[in-house]
């Protein structure tokens, strides 16, 4: 039946939305860790505490359906992820690196908001009114992250392009990077 296999889709892709989300509450802790900018580490992990907000809409989705969270892993955030680690390990000055990582944070909210604009279709296709707006929700919340790492990308890739000669953190000496004030 046509139906039940998109229903069956549906719940493979909340499944793996699932575990990006829970893969992202272990990461954005380094991220903003990785921050010099101020503002920039504030709405990453401002962004921590409504992803653990979407996990438990998530949770709340499944319950209805009676079905378990997990069982997939998403393998999209997994490289997303691993990609944004492999940024953070480069020698960048500290504004380059902030550019870094609005860069890598960016793609996730991206790839955040097609899933989930996939998975609130099939949910209206489902007639799953509860759900879509639960959905709705988290959608809102990634598409308002990406537009304030727009914002802050302003001001920090002009910083980054100026940042060019200033020593690395190796020609520094690898001593600690001073954070800069707000
Ligand atoms: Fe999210
Ligand atoms: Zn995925
Ligand atoms: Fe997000």
């Amino acid at each position: 039946m046509p139906k039940e296999s998109l229903r069956e889709l549906y719940i493979d892709e909340l499944r793996d939305l699932y575990n990006a989300e829970t893969q992202l509450v272990r990461a954005l802790p380094r991220m903003a860790k990785a921050c010099a900018d101020d503002e920039l580490r504030r709405s990453i992990e401002e962004h921590l505490r409504q992803t653990s907000g979407q996990v438990s809409r998530l949770e709340q989705i499944f319950e209805q359906l009676d079905e378990k969270p997990s069982g997939k892993k998403c393998l999209g955030m997994e490289g997303l992820i691993k990609e944004g680690s492999e940024t953070m390990r480069e020698e960048y000055p500290e504004d380059v690196m902030d550019a870094a990582i609005i860069g890598a944070a960016q793609r996730v909210e991206h790839y955040e908001i097609a899933a989930y604009g996939t998975a609130r279709t099939f949910a209206e296709l489902l007639h799953e009114t509860e759900h879509i707006s639960l959905l709705e929700q988290t959608l809102e919340e990634e598409k308002r992250a990406d537009q304030k790492l727009n914002q802050l990308s302003e001001t920090i890739n002009r910083r980054a392009l100026e940042a060019e000669e200033m020593p690395t953190e190796k020609e520094r000496g690898r001593q600690t990077r001073p954070k800069r004030a707000a």
